[in-house]
């Protein structure tokens, strides 16, 4: 890391603003190395929920009287953080939805299911989390399209070659993962959309994985499609966010019916409101939104290039020092990753090493990640996964090498 990145990330300041990082678990110090899962929250976020509990707590979009004016002030206002965190050209093209899973569902079944008929093709890669593969496959049965799959190489990188090769005429849509919540790789997704343009192809960018680490411009990258979750970039759950682009969108029928989705309603015919509305039906979770948008008052307030240099550098640590304990192989070695480190270790099953590290007081994950095809290329049934946030440290990454130790003492 870079003297100037070190000097504006002081991970000492940050950590005091997420009160959880203080508690004991079985006695020792939480190390908290489960952030691809779910990541903690800064106290500002928790406060601005309670805040609007506590203080406003009325619905949204439709009340005349204060409250609910405030209230849907407020919940707007964060529509309008999102657009600039994503660099999105209007607020009209921010939809939001329950997370990233809803999001890639919304797509699949308003914008794909209508559109794709038999012998049509999605392309995905094996990469992909279950959220993002699932709802395809529905569309494919729906529609008598048919799913390809780019396939990863030994390190776990897509094989661009073939990524290049499976696009065709019949490619419809492309849906890809920004980063591998199993393996940390981050695609290369610029060049992917483009080559995907190249063939008329729309792209659906699943980011959950990617927005807590790297700043991600969507007008930049002409994706058409990014979804990411509240939960994974420090804010609630429930609440996440569909970035599209506006003409689809225009023209995409709506997801769910219900409140707030029309303009009018009659047993004649219904007519639906201006985007975003048109795919929010029902009351949306407002204490969510506003702490999202805490969050990312918290996040755009912070460096984000050092961010990255100094999450780079703390799996570079993580990455050398838990390589070298014997019987551990690493699962997912590509070029550019972020924020992930999984592995096996000989003789011990990842249910059992994360079970022991939790009476360390650390928290890891353990199974497949809901990405059961990237465990079956790399021919596991499982990895132990540590995630990493910019809150963590290398003296955490140490308890988590002492912790292995002990495990590699137990299971030898
Ligand atoms: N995609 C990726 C890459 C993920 O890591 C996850 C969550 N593990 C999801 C999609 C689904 O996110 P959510 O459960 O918040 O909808």
């Amino acid at each position: 890391m870079d003297a100037s990145a070190a000097v504006a990330f002081d991970v000492g300041r940050i950590r005091k603003d997420f009160p959880v990082l203080e508690r004991l678990i079985f006695c020792k110090p939480l190390v908290y190395l489960d952030n691809a899962a779910s990541a903690q929250k800064p106290a500002a976020v928790a406060h601005a929920v309670e805040r609007f509990y506590t203080e406003n707590g009325a619905n949204v979009h439709r009340g005349v009287h204060l409250l609910s004016a405030e209230a849907t002030k407020e919940f707007e206002a964060v529509r309008d953080k999102v657009r600039g965190f994503l660099g999105a050209r209007a607020r009209e093209e921010i939809i939001f939805c329950r997370g990233t899973t809803e999001a890639i569902n919304l797509v699949a079944q308003s914008y794909a299911r209508p559109k794709l008929t038999e012998g049509d093709e999605i392309l995905v890669t094996h990469l992909e989390h279950h959220s993002n593969i699932v709802p395809w496959q529905l569309v494919c049965e729906q529609t008598g399209a048919k799913l390809v799959v780019v396939p990863i190489d030994d390190r776990g990188d897509v094989v661009m070659e073939e990524f290049e090769r499976r696009l065709s005429d019949r490619t419809r849509l492309v849906a890809v993962g920004h980063v591998s919540n199993a393996l940390g790789t981050i695609n290369p997704v610029r060049e992917m959309i483009a080559l995907a343009h190249a063939r008329g192809a729309v792209v659906v960018v699943d980011g959950a994985q990617a927005v807590p680490h790297m700043r991600v411009d969507v007008t930049d990258l002409d994706c058409d499609f990014y979804a990411f979750s509240g939960h994974k970039l420090f804010g609630p759950t429930g609440i996440g966010v569909l970035y599209g682009k506006r003409d689809l969108l225009e023209a995409m029928p709506p997801y769910q019916g219900g409140g707030d989705m029309i303009r009018s309603v009659s047993f004649e015919g219904t007519t639906f409101n201006d985007l975003p509305h048109k795919f929010e039906a029902g009351t949306p979770h407002v204490a969510g939104g506003i702490g999202l948008g805490a969050a990312l008052d918290y996040l755009t307030a912070l460096d984000m290039k050092a961010i990255e240099a100094y999450e780079h550098d703390l799996l570079a640590y993580a990455t050398e020092r838990v390589g070298a304990i014997e019987g551990i192989t690493l699962i997912g070695t590509a070029r550019e990753k972020t924020g992930v480190l999984s592995f096996v270790m000989a003789g011990a099953h990842p249910h059992d090493i994360a079970t022991i590290l939790d009476h360390e007081g650390i928290a890891i994950r353990a199974g497949h990640h809901c990405a059961q095809p990237v465990m079956e290329r790399f021919g596991v049934a499982a990895t132990a996964r540590a995630s990493f946030a910019f809150y963590n440290t290398r003296a955490e990454v140490d308890s988590l090498v002492d912790g292995l130790a002990l495990v590699r003492k137990l299971f030898r």
